[in-house]
């Protein structure tokens, strides 16, 4: 298709692909006439090429459409369109497939769609209700694809209007299950849907549901995902998919069972670290304990039970997920706080604030701890 260009602006206009907003600068080109489809009716821009130049978006602004280009094209170029078919192609099967799916929620489940929304990746209907049943969802399910394999045409006709309105409506029918104004591009025939699947609801606005589906193409590619998946987990999990949901419940249980019993012995090893500090001889002046398995709540627990000894402590432990982090406390007489809190939160990279004589806040950066250690040596050396 053969077209000639009639104006081309610069814009700064955004882009907006599937409900994200994307800052852009460049052209809209304005054609005699377009077979790229301008964002509409709940169906999203085409994208192609006029010639050479990507054209990325297509905006309607009032009766013109706008091609949206990253380089201007001269006023009077006649250019070749070439529409991206593969994404207009899902977008006529999700949109027609979301007239069939509202047609039928209406007219046998009394669930009239008062919105629709077509995703990257899943699409929805908004149904005026606040709850949709399973049987519904089947019985709807099922009486869709039926229609597909009965291949029932969809046909589009335009009339026009009262004289006193300027434009005619374009009305979509499917053989005598619907007819619906609409703007949008739609397929010839139901049988190019190839189905249609209900992959669930959830609670949309005020008083609604939105039920989700994918229509065509999509389902397919859903589905390898799906498989993809599987294959991922099954090679984890080294067992069959039907095996999957027993062997994950196994291991939470079991990871529950060894959580538990690492607490208790967490427990015992802070008593028994407290007993063996209280009970060296000569008594220390300070104690800094940095244990790879330590949680914080051991290092509270240890820091509990030395309370009073009039000792300077310094703890550390690392985040299980982010080596490098972790959380730090620093207690003791004011004195050797004022003299060493600053120095070892500068080392660390740690944030937060002495309150009541105590330190306890996080480590950006663990790797300075062999320094820390030093410089409180040092400093306890020299008293
Ligand atoms: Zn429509």
């Amino acid at each position: 298709f053969t077209s000639k260009v009639t104006k081309c602006e610069p814009t700064n206009e955004p882009l907006v692909e599937y409900g994200k907003t994307f800052q852009f600068e460049g052209y809209q080109v304005t054609l005699e006439n377009t077979i790229l489809f301008p964002a509409g009716g709940g169906q999203p821009h085409d994208v192609g090429r006029l010639n050479d130049t990507e054209v990325v978006q297509v905006l309607r602004k009032g009766d013109e459409a706008l091609h949206f280009t990253r380089e201007p094209i001269e006023v009077g170029t006649v250019v070749e369109q070439e529409i991206n078919w593969d994404r207009r192609f899902d977008h006529m099967q999700q949109h027609s497939g979301q007239h069939l799916l509202s047609a039928i929620l209406e007219k046998e489940h009394n669930l009239p769609t008062t919105s629709w929304w077509l995703g990257l990746d899943e699409s929805y209907v908004e149904l005026d209700s606040t709850k949709v049943s399973e049987e519904v969802i089947k019985a709807t399910e099922k009486r869709c694809n039926q229609l597909i394999q009965e291949a029932i045409p969809v046909t589009a006709h335009t009339r026009g209007l009262p004289k006193d309105c300027m434009e005619t409506i374009r009305i979509i029918c499917m053989g005598n299950i619907d007819e619906n104004m609409c703007c949008g591009t739609h397929v010839t025939n139901l049988s190019q849907l190839q189905s249609i699947k209900l992959t669930g609801t959830e609670p949309g606005k005020k008083g609604k549901t939105n039920l989700k589906f994918l229509v065509g193409n999509r389902v397919l590619r859903t589905f390898q995902l799906m498989l993809d998946r599987e294959k991922a987990l099954t090679g984890l999990l080294k067992n069959e998919p039907t095996r999957h949901e027993d062997l994950v419940q196994k291991l939470q249980k079991n990871l529950k069972i060894t959580n538990k019993n690492l607490q208790t012995v967490l427990q015992e090893l802070a008593q028994f670290e407290i007993e063996k500090i209280k009970s060296a001889t000569p008594k220390p002046k300070f104690v800094i304990m940095f244990k790879k398995e330590a949680t914080p709540e051991f290092n509270r627990a240890v820091i509990k039970g030395l309370e009073g000894e009039g000792l300077f402590l310094f703890f550390a432990s690392e985040e299980p997920d982010k080596p490098k982090e972790g959380q730090i406390i620093i207690q003791g007489p004011e004195e050797h706080c004022n003299a060493l809190g600053t120095k070892i939160t500068e080392l660390l990279k740690g944030k937060g604030a002495f309150k009541n004589g105590k330190f306890q806040g996080k480590a950006g950066d663990l790797s300075g701890m062999n320094k820390c250690k030093k410089l409180i040596e040092d400093y306890f050396n020299s008293l």
